[in-house]
């Protein structure tokens, strides 16, 4: 808990007020997400206060890979960024709120959090050119958490015992029934930073993330173009970096093609100077 207090001062001094959702239905929603929300039925039950709990877990773990940026305005411009998108994504609420931190790592990456926690490295940032295509990178995080990708990795029995433990904890009220579930919590963690951070939340999780970021960085007044700008860099970089996203992410080549395919037909918008101005400004 001592590691992640740093971290969590910084969220609280960097939270933004939240805005209303926007209606504006674009693009419908595809199979991939349908299916998403399907398997998001299997683990309705994780509480959102859990779902926090377990996020803020996660978070941890990560953070103690890879420490922050020691940069506050930096943390800052990201973390506004981040507000902007999260609060046009399908999830504009979660318990504690969107969190936004910058990792000091070369290694191209990014990991969302249960509950809203998401954490991207200086090295993704670079690859970014401008505030619009680092609100595409935003914009996909914050669709696994309100698609709850990290809560679906969670085994449907760990966590059936999990409820089990703590019912038989509530009536015994005694010590060693709640060592046993915390070891039991331990084990969901676990399932969900094994999958964050080593494996991914798999091609159909990733496609509806993709998809989803479209519409919010739409709804938010962003170029949605900008995912398929920070895709085709990505396609460049992976034939050298096999490490982090492209590790954890189905082929970009092939992510590229389907966001294009569902930006065909919209006009390109133009480009915002006052964004790419106080992008200019961070020392990325
Ligand atoms: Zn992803």
């Amino acid at each position: 808990m001592r590691k992640i207090l740093p971290l969590f001062l910084l969220f609280a001094a960097l939270l933004l007020a939240w805005g209303e959702a926007s209606s504006q239905a674009f693009p419908p929603a595809t199979r991939a997400e349908r299916r998403v929300a399907r398997m998001q039925q299997a683990t309705a039950n994780v509480s959102e206060p859990d779902e926090y709990r377990l996020g803020r877990a996660v978070a941890a773990r990560v953070l103690a890979a890879y420490p922050l940026v020691r940069d506050p305005q930096l943390q800052l411009y990201v973390n506004e960024v981040g507000q902007a998108v999260a609060r046009k994504s399908s999830r504009p609420r979660t318990f504690r709120g969107y969190h936004f931190a910058v990792l000091e790592s070369a290694e191209p990456n990014a990991f969302a959090a249960p509950g809203g926690t998401i954490l991207i490295t200086r090295g993704l940032l670079k690859l970014c050119a401008t505030e619009d295509e680092l609100a595409a990178a935003l914009a996909h995080e914050a669709a696994h958490v309100a698609h709850r990708d990290g809560i679906n990795t969670i085994a449907k029995s760990r966590w059936a015992e999990v409820r089990a433990e703590r019912r038989v904890a509530a009536a015994k009220e005694r010590g060693g029934r709640a060592a046993a579930m915390a070891s039991l919590f331990e084990g969901s963690i676990n399932d969900v930073f094994k999958t964050m951070a080593a494996n991914g939340y798999g091609r159909t999780a990733e496609w509806a993330a993709d998809q989803e970021a479209l519409r919010t960085l739409h709804r938010a007044g962003y170029n949605p173009g900008a995912l398929a700008t920070l895709l085709a860099k990505m396609v460049e970089q992976e034939k050298t970096e096999k490490r982090g996203i492209y590790r954890t992410h189905p082929p970009t080549a092939l992510r590229l093609a389907k966001v294009k395919m569902q930006l065909k037909g919209l006009p390109p918008q133009a480009p915002q100077k006052v964004r790419d101005q106080r992008f200019k400004e961070q020392k990325i």
